[in-house]
């Protein structure tokens, strides 16, 4: 392991720090509130080939790694517009059709998610399964040549700005309640398929969805890969990239939301000329939320090498402890800047009580803290499990 980036992923932090201050926090916030969508930055990034750093150079992508992909996470959100489609369709929906799609599957999708194009988002958390996913109700049944899906799915984030969700279901000769889950490629405009747009109290121009699946006829090939057999996998090869890249955009949050606040205890005054970072009270909260942002990213560091070694079970266990440590450094330095600003922390221009709700979500989903923990205990110090 390296604590120096190559050359190119200097280059490519650079760039798309620029990019991402071109847009800026005010963007971001604008776009949610008027209810649209971040389309110019994504576009933009499309363009400039930083939404297809992973995909191989083959499918249109740079042919890098999910290192590249954190970079562009990390420094999009530190520069104030943590974009969660970046998790679901580039890391999560990108890794698993070229790990576990057919060749004709890579070639129909990859070169739309590497020019940004197309997103697909992932749809498998369901009400009545939540945390665990073996209770799936959405079923997948054969119809002639093509599958039925029914059921139900919700928090599905962006699928207003998809072309497909890649759905999560279950097959249905698994009536031995052992999970024989599979993934489907479905068309966000197929028949049956309705959504109802979730009021969430976070800020942001991505929304989520409940999802209704009522009877959806699809094609022989909606099913992703060569054979049921290829689900488990590909499920489980999405989960390292989307650890690892949602805890890159914690970190960013973080970093962003010091800076903000940085910049204004270093300038205030309200005690004769001392600013009030000259305070240890308003700068140890600051530098402690430093600290956890920068141990965070040691940690995002080490799983994303990790993964783009093929060391996937050693990846499993640093992701995890990098998205547990990334979500709360994420929350604690958003808390903290938003203290340290006093009532300018609550106003709108200051850009920070905007993050919030993000950073809030962030130890919910899209894994919680106490999931990770249940992984943690079981996987690395050998304890039984309570469920
Ligand atoms: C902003 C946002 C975006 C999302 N986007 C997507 C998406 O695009 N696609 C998608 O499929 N899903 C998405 N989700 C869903 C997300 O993955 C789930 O919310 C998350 O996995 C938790 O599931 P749940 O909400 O059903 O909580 P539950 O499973 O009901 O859990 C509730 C609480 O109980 C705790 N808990 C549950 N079981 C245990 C246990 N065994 N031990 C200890 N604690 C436990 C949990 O940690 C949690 O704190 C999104 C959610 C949010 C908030």
């Amino acid at each position: 392991m390296t604590f120096d980036l190559t050359p190119e992923q200097d280059q490519l932090r650079d760039a798309v720090r620029a990019l991402g201050r071109r847009y800026g926090h005010g963007y971001f916030v604008e776009k949610a509130k008027s209810g649209e969508h971040t389309t110019e930055l994504w576009a933009e990034a499309g363009r400039l080939g930083y939404l297809g750093v992973n995909i191989p150079t083959e499918y249109g992508g740079g042919g890098g790694g999910i290192t590249d992909l954190a970079i562009v996470c990390e420094e999009l959100a530190a520069a104030g517009c943590p974009l969660l489609l970046l998790v679901v369709s580039p890391a999560i929906a990108a890794t698993v059709l070229n790990r576990h799609g057919t060749e004709e599957q890579r070639k129909r999708h990859l070169p739309g998610l590497a020019d940004g194009s197309q997103k697909i988002v992932f749809a498998i958390t369901e009400p009545e399964a939540g945390s665990n996913f073996h209770r799936l109700g959405t079923v997948a049944r054969r119809d002639g040549n093509g599958w039925l899906l029914s059921g139900r799915k919700c928090y599905i984030s962006g699928v207003d700005e998809a072309g497909h969700v890649l759905v999560v279901a279950r097959t249905e000769d698994s009536s031995t309640g052992k999970l024989k889950p599979a993934l489907f490629l479905v068309p966000t405009d197929a028949a049956g398929l309705t959504r109802s747009k979730l009021d969430m109290e976070i800020v942001s121009p991505e929304n989520q969805f409940l999802l209704y699946l009522d009877d959806v006829r699809l094609p022989a090939d909606a099913l992703l890969g060569e054979s049921l057999d290829a689900g488990l996998p590909a499920l489980f090869a999405g989960l390292n990239p989307e650890r690892i890249t949602v805890a890159a955009m914690g970190a960013g949050t973080g970093r962003y939301a010091i800076e903000r606040a940085s910049e204004y205890t270093a300038t205030r005054t309200v005690w004769g000329g001392r600013t009030i970072g000259s305070h240890q009270g308003v700068s140890h909260p600051l530098a402690h939320a430093a600290v956890q942002v920068e141990l965070a990213r040691l940690m995002i560091q080490k799983a994303a090498t990790l993964y783009d070694a093929g060391r996937d079970l050693e990846a499993g266990v640093a992701g995890n402890m990098a998205k547990y440590a990334a979500g709360e450094a994420a929350a604690l330095a958003v808390d903290t800047a938003v203290q340290v600003l006093g009532g300018a922390g609550m106003t709108t221009e200051y850009g920070v009580a905007t993050l919030l709700g993000a950073v809030r979500a962030g130890r919910i989903a899209p894994v919680s803290r106490e999931m990770i923990l249940n992984f943690v205990a079981q996987h690395v110090l050998g304890q039984d499990k309570s469920y």
